[in-house]
């Protein structure tokens, strides 16, 4: 019998890249549910390629789109509430979730909840409720494997180890399109200059939290959810070839790191395969073709994300929640215009500051915060 796999947020960057990496595996999976959030048109034509059981569409918006472009009669969930009634209802034995932002966040808490295997590439899901998805996981048996390239490489890495071998990670950043710009400078990108990544083909927003290092900073937070470490074990190293994906720093003072070329269909494969080795569409590395490999401390100065990103995995509770909800927020107003660049990390260095954390939040004092992160970012900027 083959495994069934239902992609959450397939027409996007990880979702197409995890059906590429599907083609290869036919022989021991099959895809029976896919879910989109407003590509009425793509969802249709991946359905009728893949033929799931089951499709869902968050957006009702597109829901006419959807069914005038399918060629057979899935089961369709359509509305906000579609991804996660998808999870809910279809038998599956691995959720891909490549949903970007926190929209993921209900449908990657229902798979953890049903004890599956969960190749999660949404990391805000992590940001935000790390403290409510990780403990749920072990009590359900559910195992969450990420899909993010950095915390991919550091998860491969510590199979050479324990747990408590580990002394200290290391995620590598590029250090996105303005690695070298003056702060001067840096008060002008437009929003065309932040969507140019020199080394990764991503989505637009992962493209510009690349751009602010605020990607990273939330990488802080994630790695700190998913590998159950202290934030003073957690470091940032500006890696420009995108070479080596991550290291960890074992007690004994051994390093063990990933490499490979900068797909994400590697990661992807392995969320999918583990503890297997399968090979994989990405190109291979050319060794020699890498001349060199170099590794330089990050500017926080430049970069301040990075000191908030500490500041978060530091404080925990609500936290993550107001952190990558004010991100978000600031995000959106600088793709609109309404914001400048660097007011991003400002933006949500203000909303934390003024924040009433909660320590142990449930999930609804978790959306809560959320909301007031959005709000306040939105209301000042109006302002
Ligand atoms: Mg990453």
């Amino acid at each position: 019998m083959k495994k069934r796999v239902i992609i959450l947020g397939s027409t996007g960057s990880i979702g197409k890249s995890a059906l590429d990496v599907l083609d290869g595996l036919r022989d021991e999976w099959q895809v029976v549910g896919l879910a989109a959030g407003s590509r009425g048109r793509e969802l249709a034509v991946q359905a009728n390629l893949y033929r799931p059981e089951a499709v869902a569409l968050a957006n009702p918006q597109a829901n006419t789109t959807l069914r005038e472009n399918l060629s057979y009669r899935p089961e369709v969930y359509v509305g906000p509430d579609a991804l996660r009634q998808m999870v809910d209802e279809v038998a599956f034995d691995c959720a891909v979730c490549g949903v970007v932002g926190a929209g993921g966040l209900a449908a990657t808490l229902r798979a953890v909840e049903l004890g599956r295997r969960v190749a999660l590439a949404n990391k805000e899901a992590l940001v935000i409720a790390g403290s409510l998805l990780m403990p749920l996981a072990r009590k359900t048996g559910a195992t969450i494997i990420p899909v993010d390239s950095e915390h991919s490489a550091i998860f491969q890495a510590m199979q050479a180890g324990k747990p408590d071998e580990v002394r200290q990670i290391y995620l590598t950043a590029s250090g996105g399109p303005f690695r070298t710009w003056t702060t001067e400078q840096m008060e002008g990108i437009t929003v065309d200059e932040a969507l140019n990544h020199p080394t990764w083909k991503m989505g637009p927003k992962v493209t510009i939290d690349s751009a602010t290092m605020m990607n990273k900073a939330l990488e802080i937070v994630e790695a700190r959810w998913l590998f159950d470490l202290r934030p003073d074990q957690i470091g940032v190293i500006i890696h420009p070839e995108s070479i080596v994906h991550s290291l960890v720093e074992f007690c004994d003072g051994s390093f063990l790191a990933q490499l490979g070329t900068p797909d994400m269909r590697t990661p992807i494969q392995y969320a999918l395969t583990y503890p297997v080795r399968r090979p994989c569409p990405a190109p291979r590395l050319d060794v020699f073709a890498t001349r060199q490999l170099t590794f330089d401390p990050p500017d926080v100065d430049r970069f301040p994300a990075l000191r908030l990103g500490r500041k978060v995995a530091e404080r925990g509770g609500t936290c993550g929640a107001v952190f990558n909800a004010a991100n978000e927020a600031a995000v959106e107003l600088f793709r609109s215009g309404t914001l400048a660049f660097c007011d991003i990390a400002r933006h949500t260095e203000r909303v934390l500051s003024d924040h009433d954390m909660i320590e142990s939040p449930t999930l609804e004092q978790l959306l809560q915060a959320d909301r007031w992160a959005r709000d306040e970012v939105n209301r000042c900027t109006a302002c």
